[in-house]
């Protein structure tokens, strides 16, 4: 395997970690995340026509610069280490995904206004009773009328205050359709609230929502494969993103060890704290590693990406904790504090953890695959 950059990914993410550099400060992202609002679409305005970046994991023939998965890693981890809330997530690797997916008429419509930054998506899938399950769907499609009638309600939905348009999924007979809703459709009502991570997420209720029958993505009642690929990828976004994140509190770490002094030396001359600090670079190096083969792996057969994917998001899950607590407890209680940047880059981690299957949820999930593949 070619573990090297291109010319091209590496000149995306330079554009981009200078972009954030000079817009993306944490004071900026504290007072932004503070208002009714909670994101800039100016940002989204700047990656979209200024960096145009949200065509670089889109094909030529849609308007994308032609890149893939790799592209959707670069940029998340760059938007991990500047704890950016623009979704990016929802509206390209899984919006923007799953219609690069079906292809057709619909991604020929919709890619280009993503990459524009006309359109931003979020991705309305999860319920009360799911529990990290993508099939456990109660919301349903009924056909009416030339179109699908949606009734039944999505909790959680990441950047849904934020969305032009919903993918919302939907039980229709005995499989699960996969449904482009209009954010302000009829009978669509939304309760908006904060997250932890400074975010912000909707819970979404559905009353006899008419959606045209041109809206469904692939074919009716067959969207899980598609939904399943499409948490994949999300997983080795997110993965990146931690990745990313990651990379943040190690650096502050090692800067704060390194600048205070405790008994008249700095405190990364102790070596129980030097060996913490390199028991964090291991991890984080390790997670690196594992995300850049399940995002190199996302186009091999199902059982194979989900194996792989889901090894991922485990190490990460125990990387991220193990790296934010080390950081935290290094740097003492202020390490939690509002002020300081580790605290809210441990939030994002945290949150990270449980988003798309938990780890104790990707342990089982790879356990389970790896048995069947041994049968
Ligand atoms: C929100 C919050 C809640 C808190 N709750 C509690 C509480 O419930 N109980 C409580 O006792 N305190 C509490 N504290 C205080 C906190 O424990 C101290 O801030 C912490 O002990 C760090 O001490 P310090 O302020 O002297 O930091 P610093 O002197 O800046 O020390 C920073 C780091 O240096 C390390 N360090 C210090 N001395 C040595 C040494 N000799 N050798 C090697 N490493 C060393 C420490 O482990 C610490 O991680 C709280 C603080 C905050 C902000």
């Amino acid at each position: 395997m070619d573990f090297d950059y291109s010319v091209e990914q590496d000149m995306l993410r330079d554009t981009l970690a200078s972009y954030l550099a000079d817009h993306y400060d944490f004071e900026t992202r504290g007072a932004v995340v503070a208002t009714p609002a909670g994101w800039r679409p100016k940002v989204w305005a700047d990656l979209a026509e200024r960096l145009n970046l949200l065509g670089a994991a889109f094909p030529e023939e849609y308007g994308g610069l032609g890149g893939g998965a790799l592209e959707n890693a670069v940029v998340m981890e760059e938007l991990g280490k500047a704890l950016v809330v623009e979704p990016y997530l929802g509206t390209v690797v899984i919006g923007g995904g799953l219609l690069k997916q079906v292809g057709g008429a619909l991604a020929a419509e919709w890619l280009p206004r993503i990459i524009a930054g006309q359109a931003v998506l979020a991705f309305a899938y999860s319920e009360p009773q799911a529990r990290y399950s993508l099939a456990e769907v109660a919301t349903t499609a009924t056909k009416r009328d030339g179109g699908y009638v949606l009734n039944g309600r999505k909790t959680g939905v990441t950047g849904g205050p934020w969305a032009s348009q919903l993918l919302v999924t939907a039980r229709s007979g005995e499989g699960i359709s996969l449904l482009l809703v209009d954010a302000d459709a009829q009978g669509l009502t939304r309760s908006d609230y904060p997250t932890i991570d400074g975010g912000r997420a909707s819970d979404i209720t559905f009353h006899d929502v008419f959606v045209p029958a041109e809206r469904l993505l692939g074919a009716e009642g067959a969207a899980l494969p598609l939904v399943e690929r499409a948490a994949d990828e999300a997983i080795c976004a997110l993965c990146a993103e931690a990745v990313g994140g990651m990379r943040r509190m190690l650096a502050d770490t090692v800067a704060y060890a390194s600048q205070r002094k405790q008994f008249g030396v700095a405190l990364a001359t102790f070596q129980v704290l030097q060996h913490r600090m390199a028991d964090m670079f291991t991890a984080l190096e390790q997670s690196a590693a594992l995300t850049l083969v399940a995002t190199m792996k996302l186009d091999r057969p199902a059982a194979e990406r989900a194996l792989v994917a889901s090894a991922a998001k485990a190490q990460v899950g125990k990387a991220a904790k193990l790296v934010g607590q080390a950081a935290v407890q290094i740097h003492g209680g202020m390490g939690i504090t509002e002020e300081l940047a580790l605290g809210h880059y441990f939030r994002r981690a945290t949150a990270i953890g449980s988003q798309f299957g938990s780890t104790d949820f990707h342990l089982r999930r790879y356990a389970d695959l790896s048995l069947a593949d041994a049968a």
